[in-house]
């Protein structure tokens, strides 16, 4: 096994949370199996965790700011019951299409820059951890190690990219853990 990473950005929706589309209600937030305790896991060891998320929903005018703070809210309070934390969270709320190009939107590395300054990330070994390629994609220009998660709503072209780049494939966020710190001790 490699170095623990230093720090760990994880997407939101489908890796976090069950991947709703435009997810813009508080009671429709829902942790995925496991979830939980791979942040714990991550606190443990001391580990910030950041979680950069695209929310392209707010852009095309489906939900607002608001709508989208609130289920950022009820997420961090899902997980503080289960004795879980998320150190900070990053949105972007471009939609390509309605509101153009930005900088913010994953692959787009704007935020992760913008994080690892706001909270002096040690970038020694970072990880990147989604179920989609553009969640990962940071890695080609900041380092460090990506695992995409296949999951449900997961494109096939997206494990087609990983695949060529043999990037770490796995079926969860407790997965992903367990590859980067080893099989869970509990
Ligand atoms: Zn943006």
């Amino acid at each position: 096994m490699s170095q623990a990473p230093t720090t760990v950005f994880l997407d939101r929706d489908g890796t976090i949370i069950r991947d709703v589309g435009y997810l813009s209600r508080p009671e429709d937030v829902e942790l995925l199996a496991g979830a939980a305790r791979a942040i714990t896991r991550l606190n443990d060891a001391g580990i910030p965790v950041i979680v950069i998320t695209n929310q392209s929903g707010i852009g095309r005018g489906s939900f607002t700011v608001d709508d989208y703070l609130l289920t950022q809210r009820r997420l961090d309070d899902l997980l503080h019951d289960s004795g879980a934390m998320i150190d900070a969270t990053y949105f972007c709320p471009d939609h390509p299409s309605f509101t153009g190009p930005c900088s913010c939107r994953k692959p787009g590395i704007a935020l992760f820059e913008r994080a690892v300054a706001e909270h002096a990330l040690d970038m020694s070994a970072p990880s990147y951890i989604g179920d989609r390629w553009r969640d990962v994609q940071p890695f080609h220009q900041l380092g460090g190690t990506p695992v995409l998660i296949s999951g449900p709503t997961t494109p096939p072209e997206d494990v087609e990219c990983a695949r060529d780049e043999k990037v770490t494939i796995v079926a969860s966020l407790a997965d992903a853990i367990d590859v980067l710190l080893g099989p869970d001790q509990l």
